[in-house]
């Protein structure tokens, strides 16, 4: 199924057409989290928002291979080229390994996107497994004269590069307004000019994480590893480049320069940044204490939290605004976002339970066009979310007999609520999750009907229900005092 897919280009500033270069395969890379603590709310928005992407690109019959990485060395505070590793930080604060911090919050972050529902990755690819790769880019780089090495460390020459080359175009930086701008250096530093960047850094005595190269014992420079790793699996170019608009500078302009100076070619062919998470009307910042991790959303536990939310309120809230706007966190917002997602739930249910009748008074054959129009220009999930409430009042109105239904409309508004919000949208009705309040009820209900036909003897019936549990995995036992109890597995 095709569609003509409008996308907006940061490094074009526009929409354009999206056209795959190898059709039907697209490769999609996103920067993955540095996984030096526990995941929080920043790391919830791109990640949905690209896992959305990818369900829409996968529904129009596209082939996707989708690259995020975990970056587990390089990543220095304040994401440039000074202070202390950020995993290291955290290894010596909790007396551990710093390849134990690396598993430990790798493991925390799969756990809070299968909350989320956000599907894995093809490809996982961890900035330590790359060094080989990464050592022998940085000697294009140098070969092509555009990095250097000072007392063990090499240097992007970033104005040699922009000699030929725009640095700036992705993230509308000018370069004589950073030179500018930026602080002098004093003497003893080793970079020519402030803007260059790390692609190598020697690793004094204390740092752990470290690996031979050309140039001494050192670690690789935090942009350095993106380059790398997406050429390697994705080719160069490819379709499409993602993650926050915090990243467009320096991470992702860097990113290009480095591929460009190594290889000579444009390594992205689309650009796409999220917006980011404001909390209150502020900045996201240790510093306000307005720092929430997914793990607190869950449970409530943070001072800024009235109560907690649930995942899939968590994914509802994120893209009932469109990627590029700013979504604001609050308590108001979140439980409005509960309130309109259980409203879609319920008419999900209504639905099933709802009879043909005369004619549909509601445009019902529109939304499925709708939906489709509002994904093809620039995902934009707010306004498909904007439709699916039209196709909920439509079926809540209906069960309440305010409206009636035809038989093809009935049929045509259960098949798009379906599509866009379970596989598109890629929500969950939490009602119906393992474990989940209506699962008891329902069990409940199970039990009851098998254990009336064991006691009038039918046990052709009870036999089958017992056996069909079973074979979804969930397994009943009589006990001694006549009771019967369920679980799982
Ligand atoms: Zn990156």
């Amino acid at each position: 199924m095709s569609q003509d897919i409008l996308l907006y280009n940061s490094l074009t500033r526009k929409k354009e057409l999206f056209q795959p270069l190898h059709p039907p395969f697209i490769g999609i890379y996103v920067c993955g989290p540095t996984v030096y603590g526990p995941p929080h709310l920043g790391h919830a928005r791109p990640y949905v928002v690209f896992d959305v992407v990818i369900r829409y690109f996968e529904h129009c019959g596209f082939k996707v291979r989708y690259v995020r990485n975990i970056t587990d060395v390089g990543h220095l505070e304040g994401d440039c080229d000074e202070g202390e590793d950020k995993i290291l930080k955290r290894a010596r604060m909790e007396q551990v390994e710093p390849m134990e911090v690396v598993q430990r919050y790798t493991r925390e972050f799969h756990a809070a996107m299968d909350s989320l529902n956000v599907r894995s990755p093809s490809i996982e690819p961890l900035a330590s497994g790359h060094i080989i790769e990464q050592i022998e880019m940085i000697k294009k780089i140098m070969s092509a004269g555009l990095a250097y090495e000072t007392n063990g460390s090499v240097y992007f020459d970033v104005p040699g590069y922009a000699k030929n080359h725009s640095y700036g175009k992705l993230s509308g930086r000018v370069l004589d307004e950073l030179l500018t701008y930026t602080r002098e250096l004093e003497g003893k530093e080793e970079k020519r000019n402030a803007v260059d960047f790390a692609l190598w850094k020697k690793a004094d005595q204390r740092h752990l994480m470290r690996w031979p190269s050309p140039w001494g014992d050192g670690f690789p420079g935090w942009h350095l590893e993106c380059s790398v790793m997406s050429s390697k699996y994705l080719g160069e170019p490819f379709d499409i480049h993602g993650g926050g608009i915090d990243l467009q500078f320096p991470h992702h302009e860097c990113e290009i320069a480095q591929s460009v100076a190594a290889s000579g070619k444009e390594p992205v062919r689309c650009w796409m940044h999220n917006n980011l998470i404001t909390i209150n009307g502020r900045k996201m910042a240790k510093s306000l204490n307005n720092f929430i991790t997914i793990e607190q959303l869950f449970t409530g536990t943070h001072p800024l939290l009235k109560r907690s939310y649930s995942p899939m309120t968590i994914r509802f809230f994120i893209l009932q605004a469109h990627y590029r706007s700013t979504l604001d966190f609050s308590n108001e917002a979140l439980e409005a976002a509960e309130k309109g997602l259980q409203k879609i739930m319920a008419s999900v249910k209504n639905l099933l339970l709802l009879k043909a009748g005369a004619a549909t008074s509601s445009d019902v054959k529109s939304l499925r066009k709708k939906c489709y129009d509002a994904l093809n220009d620039d995902f934009n999930s707010a306004v498909v979310i904007a439709h699916l409430f039209e196709a909920a009042r439509i079926s809540n109105a209906a069960y309440a007999g305010h409206e009636t239904v035809s038989a093809e409309d009935l049929e045509e508004l259960k098949s798009v609520m379906n599509l866009f919000t379970f596989d598109i949208l890629g929500l969950k009705d939490e009602n119906f999750a393992q474990g989940g309040k209506s699962v008891e009820q329902l069990m409940e209900i199970i039990i009851t009907i098998r254990n009336r036909a064991r006691k009038n003897k039918d046990f052709a019936t009870s036999d089958a229900v017992r056996d069909e549990l079973k074979k979804i995995n969930i397994q009943l036992k009589d006990e001694k005092d006549g009771t019967t109890r369920w679980e799982m597995g």
